[in-house]
């Protein structure tokens, strides 16, 4: 029997569906999309680095109508727009039951940075990325959602490390055109420009929209023709330039995040600053009110009753400060309309309102402007009531009216192709519905549901894979120098303990701080029984000179001693390399001095694919570990003296590493499984994942600072 030829008019509608879908990043969390883009071109697939819509641009509209003649893949193609508009159009969400009000005037939640995809590289850092996770999780909530940042041509750097082993930064140019991106138009179908006042001046930023899921982020970006060449260059780079840069980019998020609402007709109910960057928004929402003929107190209560506020970061450097003449000169014109004295505009972010050499801080901004705030896990709540007590004299510590939501991940963005194949198998195509409960990460404790040796049998596929993209990516790394012959396809060892370590290099990370007692790591490295192996990446800030030398410190190790073969070192660290390397290695190390790391959350993309956290009780971890579920540096406990914390951390790593990490990962049974090893990771799975993802982390917000 052969299928009927498929009518003319429905291969349009896949065609047309097939262009919509690649404009929305839903087709990121989906596999089944995934699937089809790719399949369509595996080698553009890969080459343009997952990119659907320029996947779509290489084959020509010609090729993919003859494809869709082929009745499979035509019918794989519908089954696939039909599970796409379900998701759009889904009625019953967990946000109409539980928060009506909040699908009907949205959550706008500004951020300086998104992470979503790598092909869009918006997003420094975890701050990014889970700003990305908070908008799809939003989306999987059907909450009413809308994100603000900036449109960063040439968006954050990119790192090659030169012959010396220092790393420098290039830059390549994003073209929208190539990207899940489109202009917003006006009522004459022309670009929509807002326009904003800096300094004297008036500046124009255009407005992009980024469909993901049902969420909708609008990036605004300040190169058009209208303005001068510095203020089009003001949106080129993720917190590029200097002070000046930073402020400027800071009133475009803020001022002009709040026009581009206006100018859409969008009310929102919760305006949500995502760290202090966007908190000039407080100011645009103050002038409103106060051009409306309130007075400056009722406009202070009406903002404040609308905004809400998280704090990320116990570092002072990730506290934006600006000197007074510098806001004198960028936002005088803002104080006039405010009608306030400067140093009744300035007291508005600083800690002591007479003091006039103090700075003026985002932070404070946020803090004073906002309803409620937050800090991002327990420890980090409590930290950041101690650094802002100061701010509420009246007050004891734990009085200070900051909390706390604990950080999570998006699940079904991070899970890898084989692990989502692994739950479809096991559990039936509806598994992505119930992935963030417990009942179904529960099913990992169960040895009737998944045998050790099914256990086994996957972790050494995940750590398979994770070899062959490091060797794929260490040969492309290294052809840049020629006669540096390495034998790429023998570079690590598919049996050796795999333990990855890979995000910013801030110094207060410690990328390597294991590699300190290097006499004794070298003995370990190279027991035959017990191989044992490290895969490092990340990127330093461009002008932090001691990040950027942790990354020398370790490629040189990695090339130029007796480790070498046992560490590598990736580079250009993203969101690709991320889901290699958390879902590769089977011990992810996290050793940040505590309580800097605040949250931190790839350790939980390690969670979900059956690794084990091997980590300082900073953060999440404090939290999430239980003593069966992975491994603890040290306990719950830091002394104030940095010296002293950095040698009890290194000494405490090091034994945790050789007494309890190296033996329980070889002690294997007649059958060659460690048994032992494999009950931890499924105490993993259980106990991590459904409480460390986002759709409970935005729930926790709708409940707790959302909704009135
Ligand atoms: C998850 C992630 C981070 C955050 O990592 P932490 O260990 O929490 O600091 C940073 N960058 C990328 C690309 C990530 O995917």
């Amino acid at each position: 029997m052969t299928d009927n030829p498929i009518s003319a008019s429905e291969i349009t509608e896949l065609t047309k569906g097939l262009n919509r879908l690649s404009r929305n990043l839903w087709w990121t969390w989906n596999q089944e999309a995934q699937e089809v883009f790719q399949e369509l071109s595996p080698r553009a697939w890969q080459n343009l680095y997952h990119n659907a819509v320029a996947v779509l641009h290489e084959v020509s509209d010609y090729e993919l109508r003859s494809r869709l003649q082929d009745a499979q893949f035509a019918a794989r193609v519908k089954e696939l727009l039909y599970l796409f508009d379900s998701y759009m159009n889904k009625e019953d969400t967990w946000a109409r039951e539980h928060a009506t009000s909040l699908v009907e005037s949205p959550v706008a939640y500004f951020s300086a940075e998104f992470g979503f995809h790598e092909t869009l590289p918006i997003a420094a850092g975890g701050l990014g990325i889970l700003a990305g996770d908070h908008t799809k999780s939003a989306s999987d909530l059907g909450l009413g959602f809308v994100g603000i940042s900036l449109f960063y041509r040439l968006g954050y750097f990119q790192q090659a490390i030169n012959q010396e082993n220092w790393q420098t930064e290039y830059y390549s140019l994003l073209n929208p055109r190539n990207l899940p991106m489109e202009p917003v138009l006006d009522a004459r179908g022309d670009p929509l420009v807002i326009p904003i006042q800096i300094a004297t001046n008036r500046v124009v930023v255009q407005v992009w929209q980024v469909n993901v899921g049902r969420s909708v982020v609008y990036l605004l970006d300040a190169n058009r023709p209208e303005n001068d060449q510095h203020f089009k260059d003001l949106t080129e780079k993720v917190y590029g330039g200097d002070r000046t840069t930073r402020i400027m980019q800071e009133i475009i998020l803020g001022v002009g995040g709040v026009r581009v609402l206006r100018q859409l007709g969008i009310q929102p109910s919760v305006f949500h600053m995502n760290e202090g960057h966007s908190a000039f928004l407080v100011f645009e929402l103050m002038r409103e009110k106060i051009a409306e003929g309130n007075s400056f107190e009722e406009a202070m209560e009406w903002v404040k009753g609308r905004c809400v506020f998280t704090t990320h970061t116990p570092v002072p450097a990730g506290h934006d400060r600006f000197e007074p003449d510098l806001m004198a000169y960028t936002l005088g014109w803002l104080r006039k309309q405010l009608r306030m004295p400067e140093k009744q505009f300035l007291s508005l972010g600083r800690v002591n309102a007479d003091d006039e050499d103090e700075t003026f801080c985002m932070t404070v901004l946020a803090l004073k402007g906002s309803r409620a705030a937050n800090g991002v896990s327990e420890l980090h709540g409590q930290i950041s009531r101690n650094m802002w007590n100061m701010l509420y004299p009246d007050k004891a510590v734990d009085e200070v009216p900051i909390g706390h939501i604990t950080n999570g991940i998006h699940l079904p963005g991070w899970m890898k192709g084989r692990n989502r194949k692994f739950w479809r198998d096991k559990v039936g195509s509806d598994w992505v519905e119930k992935i963030n409960s417990r009942e179904l990460w529960e099913l990992m404790s169960d040895p009737e549901f998944v045998s050790d040796e099914e256990i086994w049998a996957f972790r050494y596929a995940m750590r398979r894979e994770l070899i062959e993209f490091a060797r794929r990516r260490l040969l492309i790394q290294d052809r840049k120098y020629e006669g540096d012959f390495i034998n790429f396809d023998r570079l690590l060892n598919p049996d050796a303990l795999t333990i990855g370590f890979a995000r910013r290099f801030a110094t207060y990370k410690r990328a390597p701080l294991i590699f300190d007692r290097y006499e004794e790591i070298l003995s370990i490295v190279k027991d035959p029984q017990r191989p044992i192996q490290f895969v490092f990446a990340g990127k330093a800030h461009p002008h932090d000179e001691q990040g950027k030398s942790f990354i020398q410190r370790i490629i040189h190790l990695s090339k130029n001693s007796e480790l070498a073969g046992h560490l590598v070192f990736l580079e250009n660290y993203d969101v690709h390399v991320a889901r290699q390397m958390v879902s590769g290695c089977d011990v992810w190390l996290n050793n940040p001095r505590r309580p800097l790391e605040a949250s931190g959350t790839s350790g939980q993309k390690t969670a979900c694919h059956g690794g084990l956290n091997l980590s300082i009780l900073d953060g999440w971890w404090r939290e999430a570990y239980d003593g069966t579920n992975g491994f603890a540096i040290g306990d719950d406990s830091h002394p104030d003296s940095v010296d002293e914390q950095d040698r009890r951390d290194r000494e405490n790593l090091f034994r945790v590493l050789t007494e309890e990490v190296i033996p329980c990962f070889f002690s294997r049974d007649a059958k060659g499984i460690p048994r032992q090893w494999i009950s931890r990771v499924r105490r993993a799975m259980t106990t991590i994942n459904p409480a460390f993802n986002t759709n409970r982390m935005v729930q926790d917000y709708i409940l707790k600072y959302y909704k009135k």
